[in-house]
């Protein structure tokens, strides 16, 4: 598991350097850059991630951000890594892969089989409460950002102290942010609650935000449900 987590780094910065045509080293840098890209790719189980990526299913840049900012500690950054190469040795993996288990379902659950795409999000029973625990704690960093963005005054210095409160109004009254409030429609629709509203007082406009973490195959699929309620 270590050298494929070596690797993945390695591309990964590998992949973050700028190319330079006309330097013979810069291109064949970049050859060697492609080529290891190619190998990491065809790997049927460990390239999935880096294949969506290539797919557009998901933002390259957004999805290494967090690699080049470096506000991660080194092992959750390469836990992180492993997890996106399917690198983890989940019951799955040990039952398929390496023949040490011959039970291959969820330990929580009992029902699906333990693969990464399952512990993160799809077992019944973490969605009871850590889903939601992590689903809140994003929306918490968004409403902070967006809070400090609109000049609302804060409480608190940093986004993991930040508690949203229901309504939150910025200096001079401008912008209004409402965190899980109804919003009233002709038509009445299922989902009616936004996990954030930003309200724009001057030009009366709204942008209407919901959080949805899903994994890479089916950001797609969210964002058009989103789009579609
Ligand atoms: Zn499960």
């Amino acid at each position: 598991m270590n050298s494929v987590l070596k690797l993945a780094t390695k591309i990964i910065e590998e992949l973050s350097q700028p190319r330079v045509k006309s330097d013979g080293t810069q291109h064949t840098k970049a050859r060697l850059r492609e080529g290891l890209k190619e190998k990491w790719k065809n790997k049927v189980m460990h390239g999935q991630h880096i294949r969506n990526v290539d797919r557009q299913l998901i933002s390259e840049e957004d999805t290494f951000l967090r690699l080049s900012k470096g506000d991660l500690k080194a092992e959750t950054e390469s836990e992180i890594v492993a997890a996106q190469d399917q690198a983890l040795q989940t019951k799955y993996y040990a039952t398929k892969i390496l023949s040490t288990e011959t039970d291959s379902k969820c330990r929580l659950c009992q029902q699906f089989d333990e693969t990464i795409d399952h512990i993160i999000s799809a077992c019944p029973i973490l969605a009871k409460e850590q889903y939601t625990k992590r689903h809140d704690r994003v929306c918490a960093q968004l409403h902070f950002n967006i809070c400090k963005e609109t000049r609302v005054q804060l409480d608190k210095k940093h986004w993991y102290e930040h508690v949203p409160k229901s309504v939150e109004t910025s200096k001079g009254g401008k912008v209004t942010i409402l965190r899980n409030q109804q919003v009233q429609t002709d038509r009445s629709i299922p989902n009616n609650k936004p996990d954030i509203i930003i309200s724009d007082n001057e030009n009366g406009t709204c942008m209407l935000i919901d959080v949805a973490i899903s994994e890479d195959r089916n950001v797609i699929k969210k964002e058009a449900e989103k789009i579609l309620k």
